[in-house]
């Protein structure tokens, strides 16, 4: 017996057990659909180039590297506020704002787990059905209930409203409902704004605290547009948790750049809020790393590059409607007859494909094309490089 016998293996991560598969497979038209990341035309993780411009700036200047304090890089900060509200927003000069920078959208999230951990009595989240896998282990982990409330409706491929809202109201009053602000990972599928103000409606009514995971800002419709959920929450006077990531829209996943936003009542509130966050910041990893942070901040906050990184942010957008609408006429024209347009109207990353668990693993065996067994695909993995085997593919399996 030694220390570590007892030790039994974890349950295999899904989506990495794909990688691992993709990465075994030999057939030269292999494509990984499974993964969570945006792809350029070239099969590429972009480098951006507001990115490349602020990093050699920050190489150029050689400063030295000393501790961030512990809720990260005040300018940065400030900008991702500004991002999320809005230039105009009054609650910017509010004094009632708390952000701290974190280890991506992930640790943004266990900030926030941690800190409502110590702050409720019940210390119950509820999560939409479906929702990113990380929402429900991350809480789990942070001593927390995880249940979830109805959101998607395989029939419209869409939301189910209705269901969403009965779920809620009839969650115990005071329970944390996350809540994604837009391209709803994993199935592509948005509330409208009239959604979101009954949505709004019954988590206040029942006295809910509302957590809002924004990964995706940028790949929607637009900045603002995707961050009218945030603004509609913050309008109404709740009290709000936000986690936001830059992994995406920026293309600097490995550089772990997010943040934790809390809106309070009152400036009082703020001060007292942002120091129990840093008792957290401390015992988890004492301040966050400088790069990411500094390179986001150099973007947003200089004219030049915002508008830069605005224009790229959009051509990854519409690189993925672009291969959305493809992939709904190439699926057609493979002989699909079932009505395959809701791939158009999904939104972001990814798209609830309706592929079963036996379809998807046909793909890979017969295909070397891997997807999620959910039957979640990656938009924006495919090019006009892949397009056609992939819908081919699918074409074959599907009828
Ligand atoms: N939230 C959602 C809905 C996501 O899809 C992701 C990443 O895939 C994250 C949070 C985490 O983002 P990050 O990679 O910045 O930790």
């Amino acid at each position: 017996m030694t220390l570590f016998s007892p030790v039994e293996m974890a349950p295999r991560d899904p989506i990495l057990g794909l990688n691992e598969a993709f990465n075994a497979d030999n057939r030269s038209e292999k494509v990984n659909l499974g993964v969570g990341v945006y792809y350029d035309e070239n099969g590429k993780v972009p480098l951006l180039r507001a990115v490349c411009a602020a990093e050699e700036a920050r190489v150029a200047e050689q400063g030295p590297r000393p501790y961030l304090p512990m809720e990260g890089l005040a300018s940065y900060d400030a900008a991702v506020q500004t991002l999320l509200f809005g230039a105009e927003s009054s609650l910017l000069e509010s004094g009632r704002l708390v952000t701290a920078q974190s280890i991506g959208g992930t640790g943004a999230l266990k900030l926030g787990a941690d800190f409502l951990y110590r702050l409720l009595n019940k210390r119950l989240v509820a999560i939409s059905d479906p929702s990113w896998e990380n929402h429900r282990s991350l809480f789990e982990a942070a001593g927390f209930e995880v249940v979830t409330y109805p959101y998607y409706d395989p029939q419209t491929h869409g939301v189910n409203l209705e269901g969403m809202l009965e779920g809620i109201e009839k969650l115990p009053e005071g329970s944390v409902v996350l809540l994604h602000a837009c391209c709803h990972n994993p199935t592509g599928a948005d509330l409208s704004l009239a959604d979101w103000t009954r949505v709004i409606d019954v988590i206040q009514r029942r006295n809910h605290v509302p957590f809002i995971d924004i990964a995706y800002q940028g790949f929607g419709d637009n900045l603002q547009d995707d961050a009218v959920a945030l603004r509609l929450f913050a309008e109404s006077g709740l009290p709000l948790f936000i986690s936001s990531s830059f992994s995406k829209s920026f293309s600097l996943y490995g550089e772990r750049v997010g943040a934790l936003t809390l809106v309070t009542e009152s400036h009082d509130e703020m001060l007292s809020t942002m120091s129990q966050l840093k008792r957290v910041i401390r015992t988890n990893y004492s301040n966050p790393p400088t790069h990411g942070a500094k390179v986001v901040s150099a973007v947003l906050n200089n004219v030049e590059l915002y508008a830069k990184w605005e224009e790229e942010l959009a051509e990854m957008r519409d690189r993925i409607r672009i291969m959305r609408s493809s992939l709904v006429e190439k699926l057609a024209a493979a002989g699909v007859t079932k009505d395959m347009s809701f791939i158009e109207r999904q939104r972001g990353m990814f798209s609830y494909s309706g592929l079963t668990k036996a379809q998807v693993a046909r793909l890979a065996d017969e295909f070397a094309i891997y997807a999620v067994g959910s039957g979640r695909i990656c938009v924006a993995a495919l090019n006009t490089g892949n397009i056609d085997h992939v819908a081919n593919s699918m074409a074959a399996v599907l009828k």
